[in-house]
């Protein structure tokens, strides 16, 4: 039992401590070091090159928005592509809906499943759902050989865009994002921290908006990321706001439920100027 480790998250210039009870898991792979912790306040913590992925106590923040806003926002989404995702959050809340029948998971780094499966059930449980089928690689690579029109929602849960992520930003990946999504299908990505990762937003939003005609940013609580706020970003081919929306309450949700909508794609004015 360890009783005095402290584990620290440093982003650029705001860093986050975990009080640690123990260290579950401890391996670099081919692509990056993966930490799993167990924390006294926070539960289980997975870290990749000793940034915080998610917790056990707060992930649902997350994972319920970027799934249940797109799907309220376009319920009909049957084929699901979700991009990186390795500890299974999204998954989890992608399977709450009969109607999506298929979901492939593009995780380049197969470590980051098989620890998920073996040291946080409650996030990576449905990893071995038979609607999912998952694939070890490269989400840009991926994305060039999928056919046209090929998927309803796709889901880039993917880590802050450096190294092997970096390219998960640029607008050569959306074009062939494009290219793959059904004429009423939706693409959200993570944007990052409105706060601390105010480029990433930006150049996301930036890069989105010159290949899709219609592009919205949503935001989220996320307790132990930066700022405690995150932002993502919604684009489809035709315009969002016209779309149906449904009133679906997915079962299961701790934060999630369909009067959240209009407040979580109504950014606040203050993070608006982000965004020009
Ligand atoms: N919710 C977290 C966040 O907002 O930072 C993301 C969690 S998920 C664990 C991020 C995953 O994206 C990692 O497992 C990482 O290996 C994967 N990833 C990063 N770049 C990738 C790429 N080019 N292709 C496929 N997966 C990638």
């Amino acid at each position: 039992m360890v009783s005095s480790l402290w584990v620290t998250e440093k982003h650029k210039n705001t860093s986050l401590s975990f009080k640690v009870k123990n260290i579950l898991f401890k391996e670099r792979s081919k692509y990056q070091l993966v930490e799993i912790f167990e924390t006294y306040d926070w539960g289980k913590v997975l870290m990749l090159d000793g940034l915080m992925m998610v917790t056990e106590k707060d992930e649902f923040f997350y994972h319920e928005t970027i799934v249940h806003v797109p799907l309220s926002i376009q319920p009909k989404a049957k084929k699901v592509l979700v991009i990186g995702g390795g500890d299974g959050g999204t998954v989890r809340e992608l399977v709450k809906y009969p109607t999506v029948e298929k979901i492939d998971l593009v995780e380049i780094d197969e470590m980051v499943v098989e620890a998920s499966k073996k040291f946080l059930p409650s996030i990576s449980s449905n990893l071995d759902n038979e609607r999912v089928s998952i694939k070890f690689e490269d989400a840009a690579e991926f994305i060039k050989k999928v056919k046209p029109e090929e998927y309803d929602l796709i889901i880039a849960d993917s880590s802050d865009p450096e190294g092997f992520a970096a390219c998960l930003i640029e607008t050569e990946f959306y074009e062939d994002i494009k290219k793959a999504l059904s004429e009423d299908g939706l693409f959200i990505a993570q944007s990052g921290s409105p706060i601390t990762q105010k480029d990433e937003l930006r150049t996301t939003w930036k890069n989105l908006n010159s290949v899709f005609s219609y592009c919205k940013v949503a935001w989220s609580l996320t307790p132990t990321y930066p700022g405690s706020w995150w932002s993502f970003v919604i684009a489809g081919k035709k315009d969002i706001n016209n779309l149906q929306h449904s009133i679906h309450t997915p079962p299961g949700c701790r934060f999630w439920k369909p009067e959240l909508l209009p407040a979580l794609l109504s950014f606040p004015s203050s993070i608006e100027k982000v965004l020009n």
